[in-house]
């Protein structure tokens, strides 16, 4: 097993990174727009990637080009997805204490703007600064799926590579906290020091003896992370919001 670097003082603001698909929302987005708007062969491409003998990249290139629907089909889907309602919260708090939170994610920047817009996730979280995702845009009736975050394919043919993503943005800073729930967080946790996670991660670190601490809820990860940081408020969260905001910029 690699081993697991080593980042900041552990006294340090933590640096958080966040999953989208299963971890802010209740539901993977792309799974439930493959099972309902996708031709069934998707289920094999799904599976491949599972055993790992393609990456994500190739399985939601190729899982997207079998989905057939309108715009307006896709966005009633993506407006019935239910979110933690304890993350809008836990941004609040992030802000406030003025750690810097990304989300990354092998899903679609269209489909996590539109969710986070509608749970009140303020913009920064939106805009491409604090978002790594795949990208996902409409060709006549067909969802064509692209990786301009990763023009070029990593070791894993990841389609966003989240482990790249946080050793470029924490640069030696930290502790690096990693919160996720699925099998597209397994390259990732290797490159964190605190993991949260649920469900097929929260399997996956047991069995390949990765420390984690399991949660339900943001409002659990919320309740470790204030302890973490301790009563200390940011000097730029008492100041004012917005330079918590800036503070936050990686
Ligand atoms: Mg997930
Ligand atoms: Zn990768």
């Amino acid at each position: 097993m690699r081993q697991k670097p080593s980042h900041g003082r552990p006294q340090d603001a933590p640096i958080v990174f966040c999953d989208f698909d299963g971890t802010i929302t209740r539901l993977d987005v792309t799974d439930e727009i493959l099972s309902r708007l996708a031709a069934p062969e998707w289920h094999q491409i799904e599976a491949a990637w599972v055993e790992g003998r393609i990456g994500s990249r190739q399985c939601l290139k190729r899982q997207m080009e079998l989905v057939e629907t309108a715009k307006e089909e896709l966005d009633a889907l993506i407006d019935a997805i239910p979110v933690d309602p304890g993350f809008p919260a836990f941004v609040d708090f992030a802000r406030q204490r003025a750690i810097p939170l990304y989300v990354v994610s092998d899903g679609f920047d269209y489909v996590i703007r539109r969710i986070l817009r509608r749970s009140g996730v303020p913009g920064e979280l939106r805009n491409g600064s604090h978002l790594f995702a795949s990208s996902l845009r409409f060709r006549r009736g067909r969802l064509v799926a692209s990786f301009r975050h990763f023009p070029v394919p990593c070791e894993h043919d990841c389609a966003t590579c989240k482990p790249a993503v946080i050793r470029r943005l924490s640069r030696g800073r930290g502790p690096v906290v990693f919160i996720g729930d699925g099998l597209s967080d397994r390259f990732a946790v290797r490159e964190c020091d605190l993991i949260f996670a649920k469900r097929q991660l929260l399997a996956y670190c047991g069995e390949h003896g990765v420390a984690c601490r399991p949660f339900e809820t943001f409002a659990d990860v919320e309740r470790a992370l204030r302890m973490m940081v301790g009563g200390r408020e940011s000097e730029a969260g008492r100041a004012s919001p917005a330079r918590a905001a800036l503070a936050g910029r990686g």
